[in-house]
């Protein structure tokens, strides 16, 4: 899954803080806080101050509390959403404490206006001085001297959820300040579309909304009071350390509410509602400096409000989400239903006897909206049913057991459903899926044991114990977790299956037990619907091993790419690529979301980006135009981000072996991902170089020692990340024409730029103008260094990340990059045994081809 940008982490805001002091966590009145200064919280991992976040002139500046202690700003509070000060007039905005206990930011415009207040706080009598507090939890408090809580801004969320914060389930209606709400754009703190919180109206369940509109809503809360989810190394986020995250709901006689709490040790985690709607769980990675993407929320198109349509629900537990009809339901329009319009939703095989006919019991379900809830003396399942079922319009219910959370307020645990049943879901049953107890046709007590389980039925798996609701926020962890747990026997099983479809080779299975892996599958026929069997109108591109077709699983766009019958390395890059790619999750690598080996068929379905390859882009003269430098720049820093997790950050160190820019795919915003692990292999941490008997490579982006020796390495993969970060800074492909100008190589070209100290000529023209000189000489130093002959010499992934996100003063010089010294002749030597020798290299491109 990608992490698209949030509001709050932009690298390119401008922070103003300067510490007051040390040990300056409050404010107090007489001494107001200015632009420049920042309050620190004791302990140091929050601070609040002012910070301009569109580098807008005048400044446009907020009041707001960000993460102290790292080094991306990521603001989790705004005081002036609404309302931002700029610093054009003479003494500029100030935040004061006053005596009436109550914070004032003003503009400072010589008018006395007031662009923000804390309201409400309770005047403090006599003598007693308050104090404005920043807690290490990111709370603002305003507190009197006898240690009284008068105000906190934790009460005032923004668009973070942060431990210790509290989402209220039961509110007055008009009270918005319940919910989150995003911003409404990456630099714009303002009140976005989007806000994520409960609905007065119907209490124990989340809504995500865009205006007032629905656009996604949690299983309705019926118990569990506190789960603890173990992020136990998941292989795709070997950098984060454990986090066990509790949550409670609280439920007593004032309100009901969600709140968390993070494990000791755990590294900064949230929730966040980003300014594109996602509701997402973040965790601070500090081996690559960013935020990590745990879970989002809604996790697929078919788990949008009502998607489905009546009687329709969406299945979560299957590798691409799709929407099917509850049992003893067929779809209502056949036709619409295979095109994928599911709205319609889905009819009674039978219709309903009245009260004659009996429950069948669905587990693992997401309740449907629209419920009722039974309170009184139902108190057992039994007698939750038997209410149900004595009401002939009742069509369904689920009993949920929330005792052993309950600390007073309402006993209901008896929830029943009359008329349509709509935006039902199917989840994985041991992390929150409900047993919905259906009413149907033909279903008599004969068949069914007392809670409604059908016995000896191989259709309907035997209902586990309640574990509670998954609800609210826990859509998004619980998916993330289970996913990569591994510990689901039936996933396992699965897997295994798989495993043995794909002829992995023994050597691969054995270095990855089939308990570790993550095998998405798909079946084909599922893929031939979404590809119109494959039709030539959904192709949208050719590689080395088949064609890519576009097409549409589960209301989600995919590509799925098609290996060639005949091709007889690629079973083995399929085998490798989906091991691989299964076990990787960064924002900046193309997302494998599943994969088919069924039959002759080897498929692989992954995420699907619109914006073409970095190839076709960065070489065509119209869209190059799409490329400025600042999109440049991101482009180079986000494949260099995913390239070092390719080298460091995931569980073994992944070599790519083929990075070029026809393998970087650009996403809508233009964020790059890299594409293509085919070619990768497993190594053991302290194997950093290996030979192979085949190289895989493309001619051009090959490291010398690669190419002649087949020797690859992390410093490989460097050699070829310097030639395409030189190609997107000159608009040059590694291999054009540039030897008429005398230079067998762009690399070489390069070379000699820089050493004749023109390396400002060297950018692409049609960034010329626009394009930063201090970035650029950056970018074309550090590429030289990736490109030189000795691999020791080149850097490694870290510190080119390093030096691209800081920049550096103190690089070495670069040496002369490799094949420099090489006399031509040597070169077309080189170039012809690679292409001759087709049994031991295997070229994806060659030169002039
Ligand atoms: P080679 O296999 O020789 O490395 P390649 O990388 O271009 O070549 P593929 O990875 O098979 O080959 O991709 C072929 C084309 O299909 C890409 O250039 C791109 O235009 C398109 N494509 C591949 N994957 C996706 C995707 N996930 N989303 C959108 N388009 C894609």
């Amino acid at each position: 899954m990608d992490s698209p940008a949030l509001p709050c982490c932009i690298a390119a805001l401008i922070i103003l803080f300067l510490p007051l002091s040390a040990s300056d966590d409050r404010l107090v009145p007489g001494k107001p806080l200015f632009p420049g200064n920042t309050i620190v919280s004791d302990g140091g991992a929050f601070a609040l101050g002012f910070f301009n976040p569109s580098n807008s002139t005048p400044a446009k500046l907020y009041l707001g509390i960000w993460y102290n202690n790292i080094p991306e700003l990521t603001v989790v509070w705004v005081a002036n959403r609404e309302t931002p000060a700029t610093n054009s007039s003479s003494s500029g905005p100030k935040l004061s404490l006053v005596n009436t206990s109550n914070l004032v930011l003003s503009a400072g415009d010589g008018n006395g206006h007031v662009l923000w207040t804390t309201t409400n706080v309770a005047t403090v009598q006599g003598f007693s001085t308050p104090a404005a507090v920043l807690l290490n939890t990111g709370n603002l408090i305003i507190r009197s001297s006898n240690g009284t809580t008068l105000w906190q801004s934790f009460d005032h969320r923004t668009d973070t959820f942060l431990p210790g914060m509290k989402l209220r389930m039961k509110y007055k209606k008009r009270n918005i300040d319940e919910r989150l709400v995003s911003w409404k754009g990456p630099s714009d703190p303002s009140q976005g579309r989007f806000s994520y919180g409960s609905d007065p109206d119907t209490p124990l369940q989340m809504f995500l909304w865009e205006g007032e509109r629905w656009v996604a809503r949690s299983n309705p809360w019926t118990g569990i009071p506190v789960l603890s989810l173990r992020q136990h190394n998941p292989p795709w986020a070997t950098n984060i350390s454990d986090i066990i995250i509790y949550l409670a709901y609280v439920d007593n006689d004032e309100e009901i509410y969600a709140s968390y709490s993070l494990s000791d040790g755990a590294p900064h985690t949230r929730f966040v509602l980003a300014y594109s709607g996602e509701y997402q769980l973040q965790s601070w990675s500090s081996n690559s400096l960013s935020w990590v993407v745990l879970g989002k929320w809604p996790t697929a198109e078919c788990t949008l409000y009502g998607y489905c349509g009546p009687y329709g629900y969406c299945d979560e537990t299957v590798p691409v989400p799709t929407c099917k009809c509850l049992d003893g339901f067929e779809p209502a329009n056949m036709q619409e239903w295979t095109s994928g319009r599911f709205v319609a939703g889905c009819r009674r095989k039978e219709h309903l006897h009245g009260c004659r006919d009996n429950f069948l019991a669905l587990p693992g379900m997401k309740s449907p909206d629209k419920f009722t809830l039974v309170g009184g003396d139902r108190s057992t399942l039994e007698e939750c049913r038997a209410e149900c079922n004595h009401n002939c319009s009742c069509v369904g219910y689920v009993y949920g057991n929330k005792s052993s959370g309950r600390s007073g307020g309402d006993v209901t645990t008896c929830f029943m459903w009359a008329g349509e049943l709509v935006d039902t879901g199917k989840v994985y049953e041991e992390l929150g899926g409900e047993t919905f107890y259906l009413r149907l046709a033909g279903m008599d007590t004969a068949g069914m044991d007392t809670a409604g389980k059908r016995i000896k039925s191989n259709a309907i798996r035997i209902v586990l114990p309640v574990l509670g609701s998954g609800v609210l926020v826990l859509i998004c962890i619980s998916l993330a977790w289970l996913k990569f747990k591994g510990k689901n026997k039936k996933w396992r099983k699965r897997k295994r299956k798989i495993l043995d479809g794909m002829n992995i080779p023994d050597e691969v299975v054995e270095e990855n037990p089939p308990h570790d892996q993550e095998f998405p599958f798909v079946r084909l026929e599922q893929i031939a619907l979404a590809t119109q069997s494959f039709s030539e109108t959904c192709v949208i591109g050719q590689g080395g091993f088949g064609k890519v077709y576009k097409g549409t699983l589960g209301g989600q766009e995919v590509a799925v790419k098609r290996l060639s019958r005949d091709s007889q390395q690629g079973t083995k890059e399929f085998s490798n690529e989906v091991i691989l790619i299964a076990k990787l999750h960064h924002r900046n690598l193309v997302r494998l979301l599943g994969c088919c080996g069924e039959k002759d068929e080897k498929l692989l379905i992954y995420e699907y980006l619109p914006n073409k390859s970095l190839d076709a882009t960065l070489f065509d003269d119209s869209r190059k135009l799409l490329l400025d430098w600042v999109t440049r720049f991101t482009i180079i820093k986000g494949v260099a981000r995913g390239l070092l997790y390719l080298h460091e950050d995931s569980r073994f160190t992944i070599i790519h072996r083929d990075l070029k820019a026809g393998n970087v795919l650009l996403d809508a915003d233009m964020k790059p991902k890299i594409a293509d692990f085919g070619m990768a292999r497993i190594f053991n941490d302290n194997q950093q170089n290996a030979n192979t008997q085949r190289v895989v490579g493309t001619y051009g982006y090959m490291a010398p020692e690669y190419a002649m020796e087949g020797m690859f390495s992390t410093k490989s993969d460097v050699y070829s990340f310097g030639v395409l970060l030189l190609e997107v800074v000159t608009g040059i492909r590694r291999n054009s024409d540039i030897r008429t100008m005398g230079f067998p190589s762009l690399t070489v070209y390069s070379w000699n730029m820089w050493k004749e100290e023109k390396t400002e000529e060297l950018p692409d023209s049609c960034i010329m103008d626009s394009c930063s000189p201090g970035e650029v000489l950056l970018c074309v130093h550090v590429a030289l260094l990736c490109v030189q002959e000795n691999p020791d010499d080149r850097p490694p992934m870290s510190s080119v990340v390093f030096v691209l996100e800081n920049g550096s003063t103190t690089l070495p010089a670069p040496k002369r990059p490799a094949y420099f010294a090489r006399q031509s002749a040597e070169m077309e030597q080189i170039r012809n045994d690679i292409q001759t020798s087709a049994s031991s290299f295997t070229l994806t491109e060659i030169e002039g081809r």
